[in-house]
């Protein structure tokens, strides 16, 4: 590599918008994007469906929906949110009367289809339902199930969801999310650019079927990288044909990407003939290694950057964005912070010594260290 990352910092601009509050978890504006997965799990199944969700928190998921399609799963809302600690979301297709359920049995919100509940007098019991028990509904819309009447495109996924809060508003209901979703890219991306400018509701972002991880990282990246950073999305989900905690990685690693995360972000050189080590392997040692400890990062904190660089040549001065790294010449690690050296570490322990000035910094930002 010749050229160095530039340090200039880019802030993101926020979409200014109402805030929402999920259970203890607040979102829109200036509040923290908020990371969201999906249990994939039959939600009756209460001990499966349990066993993913703590997998999806142990990678420091901050949202969890589960699919309810029947009486049971509605009911198993109850024991489900009973043995979590973060915010439980019921999605519901078809039959409104389930909604009620998953809301009785104590929801921290509704996402519901306006594809397939759209009856005025349906909705209207939902959301008198909702607003008693303090909860927001999330108008999903999806490219594949467009409320009767819409144009296809993103025009239709955005008058979808505009007539549906239009309901919910003449309700008097305002406590509404809103998701604009297609397996098509440059679809979504104009329609939450759409709705962005026509109301002010916090945005949940995703792109629906993006396929395996391999391929659904991209996707999602591309299309959520555009949406973040013109400001739009205040809570994301990376739908992936893969388990939830995979989802959850692959969001955190696109906010850190985007410096909005809380996740460490390693970056690494690509490697040339200059490199002294088998970087590979030591990137995949200390992604490893800080899987350990980083997943529990409290929404909000700052993204940490790690750098790892070939050669003690271009290295320090190629990754002088990172806030910490180790360029490595032909026996040593050469600790460097902001592109700056500061210690020659020997070789086989180089490693061990950047995990614990990781962890240092780690925990002076409020970190758990568990
Ligand atoms: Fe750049 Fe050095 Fe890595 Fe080659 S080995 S890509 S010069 S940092």
């Amino acid at each position: 590599m010749s050229s160095s990352l530039s340090c200039e910092t880019m802030a993101i601009k926020r979409r200014k918008t109402k805030v929402i509050k999920i259970g203890n978890v607040s979102i829109g504006w200036h509040y923290p994007i908020a990371v969201q997965s999906m249990a994939k799990t039959h939600t009756k199944n209460i001990s499966r469906t349990l066993k993913q969700i703590k997998s999806a928190q142990e990678e420091g998921v901050h949202l969890i929906r589960v699919a309810v399609k029947d009486k049971q799963d509605a009911h198993a809302i109850g024991e489900i949110r009973a043995n979590i600690d973060i915010p439980l979301i019921a999605d519901i297709h078809f039959d409104y009367r389930l909604a009620l359920l998953a809301i009785a049995s104590g929801a921290d919100k509704i996402r519901l289809n306006p594809g397939n509940i759209y009856k005025e007098k349906e909705i209207s019991q939902i959301a008198s339902s909702a607003k008693e028990r303090g909860i927001p509904i999330r108008v999903g819309v999806n490219s594949g199930s467009l409320s009767r009447g819409s144009a296809k495109g993103a025009s239709g996924l955005v008058k979808s969801a505009l007539n549906f809060v239009k309901m919910l508003e003449k309700l008097k209901f305002y406590d509404i999310v809103i998701s604009l979703k297609s397996s098509n890219l440059l679809e979504t991306v104009e329609a939450n650019r759409q709705i962005a400018s026509k109301v002010n509701y916090p945005l949940h972002l995703g792109v629906t079927a993006t396929g395996l991880a391999e391929v659904g990282y991209i996707k999602s990246a591309i299309c959520l990288g555009m949406l973040l950073a013109d400001g739009i999305g205040d809570t994301i989900r990376i739908s992936l044909t893969a388990d939830p905690a995979q989802e959850v990685r692959a969001a955190k690693r696109i906010l850190a990407a985007l410096d909005i995360g809380n996740a460490i972000d390693v970056i690494a050189c690509p490697t040339c003939g200059r490199c002294e080590v088998d970087l590979i392997h030591i990137v995949k040692d200390l992604e490893k290694e800080i899987k350990t400890f980083s997943p529990s990062l409290d929404v909000g904190q700052e993204p940490l950057r790690v750098a790892l660089m070939g050669c003690v040549v271009n290295g320090p001065g190629e990754a002088k964005c990172a806030d910490l790294g180790l360029a490595f010449g032909r026996d040593y690690g050469l600790f460097f912070k902001k592109g700056k050296p500061v210690k020659k570490v020997q070789q086989d322990k180089a490693a061990k010594f950047l995990i614990a000035e990781i962890k240092k910094c780690y925990l002076k930002s409020g970190g758990n260290d568990a």
